[in-house]
């Protein structure tokens, strides 16, 4: 095989597919090489949304998305709505449904469906998969990049950077394809973390290990409300969890202290909840203090809340204070934990860092440093929420890169 080709794309995820199917389909006489370092291509696609693929958000704009590049962000939902997504993935085969929330997964509830679109639409005389194939050199020589793996070496006349982030390392999650941007002369923002769970310090973590609340839960910092996030929060061996936890992550900053905040009943008003516990007194009396809150909470939540409130576990429901009643009134809208840090890559959904924002053209996704390199998705310094945002990012950004070519 002649080993030049006209366009070689590293890394063969998500954004790289879609790059790829694009393109092939668009320009026929392209002659397109996916490089992936995996056995085969799309292994991270499998795992999201818990093996569903929330592929996009019927409401993604531009507040949804943080990092450098944000402010550009603009442009991209510009190129590439969801409704635009929607079609090309329609054209390409694909059906798909919303749930409440805008989600967008494929009607078949399994992401190896989106998979499959993808991969038989790329099925393309012009389309040649190198996998098994990681990229560990990228020069630009005259005209053209010369890309050395650990097997081969190619050289191609324009380079789609799609190497995606350092998450999940297991589905391909990589932090070398910050390096090979890099050497290439991009900045990059330090990469971290992010949509993940995060580790709390608390003496009553271990306690409420598998415990799921609905609530609201904020991340402070000094008297500041850094975000506030509804829904259902996880309480793990050491760390918070679900989704509501994971948006906030993306805020967390290293070396920094944090509380999480989380209201149990953000609906009801402090004077509501005294009503609630002083019934709750008169009814459960002759038992101990924690069941107080028999009927409202999670015993396990019960018994921390007496704990923070420092009440003895002996004491009778009807003895409680007054006083004790307000603490605990209290407690219930302000149940706080400390944070110790992030979890790591290895239970992060994303990468939060990348390739710096402005140093890429939003319009052709084309580095402003280096011509005929692009550079899409997760490789650049653009984290979104969770609900289809990232996975939109990554198609999105492909999308424009196939058709500035
Ligand atoms: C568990 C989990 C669940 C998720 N669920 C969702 C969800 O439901 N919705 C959503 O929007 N987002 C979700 N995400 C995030 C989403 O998967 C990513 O943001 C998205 O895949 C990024 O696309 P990408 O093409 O930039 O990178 P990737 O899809 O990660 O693709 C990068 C590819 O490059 C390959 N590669 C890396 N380095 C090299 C190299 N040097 N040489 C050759 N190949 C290389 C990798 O093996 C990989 O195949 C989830 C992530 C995880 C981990």
């Amino acid at each position: 095989m002649n080993k030049h080709f006209d366009v070689a794309v590293i890394g063969g995820g998500a954004g790289g597919l879609f790059f790829t199917a694009q393109a092939a389909n668009k320009h026929k006489n392209l002659k397109i090489a996916v490089i992936e370092k995996n056995q085969r291509v799309g292994k991270k696609l499998l795992v999201t949304g818990n093996g569903r693929c929330n592929l996009t958000n019927l409401y993604a704009n531009e507040s949804d998305y943080h990092g450098s590049f944000a402010p550009f962000i603009k442009n991209v939902l510009a190129s590439c709505s969801t409704q635009r997504l929607l079609e090309l993935f329609a054209d390409m085969g694909l059906i798909t449904r919303a749930d409440d929330f805008g989600r967008v997964y494929p009607k078949s509830n399994q992401a190896s469906s989106v998979l499959d679109v993808l991969r038989f639409n790329c099925d393309k005389d012009n389309v040649h998969f190198l996998c098994e194939n990681k990229a560990y050199k990228v020069v630009k020589e005259n005209n053209f990049f010369k890309i050395t793996t650990d097997k081969e070496s190619i050289t191609a006349d324009k380079v789609i950077f799609s190497s995606g982030g350092a998450a999940a390392p297991k589905a391909g999650g990589d932090k070398y394809g910050y390096e090979l941007l890099k050497s290439l002369g991009h900045t990059i923002i330090t990469p971290s973390p992010a949509l993940c769970p995060i580790n709390v310090k608390s003496e009553y973590i271990k306690s409420l290990k598998g415990i799921r609340v609905q609530g609201e839960i904020s991340l402070i910092s000094g008297n500041k409300t850094i975000s506030t996030e509804t829904g259902e929060i996880q309480f793990t061996e050491n760390a918070l969890s679900g989704i509501c936890v994971f948006n906030l992550s993306q805020y967390v900053e290293k070396d920094k202290d944090y509380t999480l905040r989380i209201k149990l009943m953000p609906e009801t008003e402090f004077s509501e909840i005294i009503d609630i516990l002083s019934n709750n007194q008169r009814v459960f009396g002759k038992l101990d203090a924690e069941n107080i809150m028999t009927g409202i909470f999670h015993k396990r939540i019960a018994q921390a809340l007496i704990k923070s409130a420092r009440i003895s576990f002996d004491k009778k429901v009807k003895d409680l204070t007054e006083r004790e009643i307000k603490t605990l009134a209290k407690l219930i809208n302000n149940f706080d934990f400390n944070i110790s840090g992030l979890a790591d890559f290895n239970n992060a959904q994303l990468t939060k860092g990348g390739v710096k924002g402005d140093e890429i053209n939003p319009d052709t996704m084309e580095s402003k440093k280096i011509k005929g390199l692009y550079i899409i998705g997760e490789a650049i310094d653009c984290n979104g929420d969770c609900g289809g945002y990232n996975l939109h990012f990554a198609f999105a950004t492909g999308y424009i890169a196939a058709i500035g070519l």
